[in-house]
């Protein structure tokens, strides 16, 4: 369920016509619904009601200041992912003692920096690491909360880019080599075991990977708890989001006449079905959601440039691009695209729907039937609050785009366009060339 939806024929988000803020702000612009955050992230507490629950929004979905800040405010820690994400959290007046600190490749600098600001823990995927853990640890005198991250080998049945649970993949430690890892970690003298942590994929539509994972771990973790005495359990993230009816979804209704066996996954479900698996355990468990708490809260809005009818093929060009949103480029990834003035007496175009970058990557739809549109208009890009924004680039000498939340009747440009001086501004041309 979202916050976009069409008030008469203008797509508002809650109730904020988006034909304003793009007239406002210009285009390519991300806008945010705040309410559609929050009522995720509610959902999320609701559907695992009866656990001991830590959110940790993994913020590389979407690490907008206010985005964090937000989340912050509704009680989340943070799954993070770099220094630079704790810089974030600091950034945006959140905390970093709720939130845990994961990734196969962490810097010292970046271990001194979780450890100086009270890091809750460090999700370690290798032995090295351990050592590399203890011994900044040991510098700065202080002990590094560790929970180690153990692959148990699930098919996510998610692409092949995103899918992280299978043996033959760079994370984590096998199932098999995870109890020797804990001895190896328990003799470091600046660690202290803490907990125990997975994550088997991303934009998973089913809880039957979830539950097989947890099912395939529960026993170790038990085991850890009585031999080391483990406070929490952390499932990952990877709760899917429905891309291709994207704008429908934000009804109930919707929701409603899918045939049971084809529902999408909701937190409901993923609750329903982990609870009773996790509860047994009497641990902390966190959860570390980020595509699910932030996708379906943001739009790109774009503006169309041309309208180009070629030979059996027409091509509707837009001004946003691959830089702006590489999903379709990177994952072969659907987003819905619908007009922010809806006209149902227009005729029906099927085209290709494109960016301006001289790639045939830069094509956000194939043959998708849309109402027949001119220079000036505007559409927006469902469904691309995560993953959106902080994979975008300065390709060709394309600005980052502008962003902003929406908050009831009213909105907030939460970064700025950037502008060519920003681009440039850290570029040099050396004596030699002068
Ligand atoms: C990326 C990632 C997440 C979040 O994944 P989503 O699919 O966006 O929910 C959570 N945990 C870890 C370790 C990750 O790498």
């Amino acid at each position: 369920m979202h916050h976009f939806r069409y008030v008469g024929p203008n797509l508002h988000c809650e109730s904020v016509d988006l034909a304003a803020v793009a007239s406002l702000h210009g285009t390519p612009t991300y806008v945010y619904s705040a309410a559609t955050m929050a009522d995720n992230y509610a959902r999320l507490q609701r559907g695992l009601a009866g656990l001991d629950l830590q959110v940790c929004y993994a913020m590389k979905a979407n690490s907008n200041l206010a985005v964090v800040r937000h989340f912050a405010n509704l009680g989340a820690g943070f799954d993070l992912v770099s220094g630079g994400e704790i810089r974030r959290v600091i950034a945006a007046g959140a905390d970093v003692k709720r939130s845990v600190f994961a990734g196969v490749g962490k810097s010292e600098a970046e271990i001194a920096l979780a450890l100086e600001n009270g890091i809750f823990a460090f999700h370690v995927e290798s032995e090295p690491e351990l050592k590399r853990l203890s011994h900044v640890a040991g510098r700065l005198g202080l002990k590094a909360p560790v929970a180690i991250r153990v692959n148990p080998d699930v098919d996510a049945h998610t692409h092949a880019k995103i899918t992280t649970g299978k043996s033959d993949n760079k994370f984590g430690i096998p199932l098999a080599a995870a109890a020797a890892a804990y001895e190896a970690a328990a003799r470091y003298p600046h660690l202290e075991l803490k907990g125990v942590q997975m994550h088997i994929g991303s934009q998973l539509t089913s809880a039957a990977p979830f539950v097989e994972a947890v099912r395939k771990v529960a026993p170790f973790v038990a085991e850890l708890k009585a031999r080391h005495g483990i406070q929490y359990f952390s499932i990952g993230g990877g709760m899917g989001i429905v891309y291709r009816d994207a704008l429908a979804s934000g009804q109930a209704a919707w929701w409603d006449a899918q045939p049971a066996d084809q529902r999408p996954l909701t937190p409901e479900a993923y609750g329903a079905a982990l609870t009773p698996l996790l509860q047994p355990l009497g641990l902390t468990i966190l959860l570390e959601h980020g595509r699910f708490m932030v996708g379906n809260a943001g739009v790109l809005l774009t503006r169309v440039e041309h309208l180009k009818r070629g030979a059996g093929k027409n091509f509707l060009v837009v001004d946003a691009a691959m830089n702006d949103l590489v999903r379709p480029a990177m994952y072969e990834s659907y987003h819905e695209i619908v007009p922010l003035h809806r006209d149902t007496s227009r005729r029906a175009l099927v085209a290709d729907i494109v960016g301006p970058i001289c790639e045939s990557g830069d094509c956000f739809a194939k043959d998708r039937q849309i109402q027949e549109l001119g220079e000036g208009e505007f559409l927006a890009l469902m469904s691309a609050g995560a993953y959106g924004y902080t994979m975008a680039s300065r390709y060709n000498t394309r600005a980052l785009p502008a962003e902003v939340m929406v908050h009831g009747s009213s909105f907030d440009l939460v970064n700025a366009r950037e502008t060519f001086e920003q681009m440039t501004a850290q570029e040099r041309i050396p004596a030699f060339l002068r």
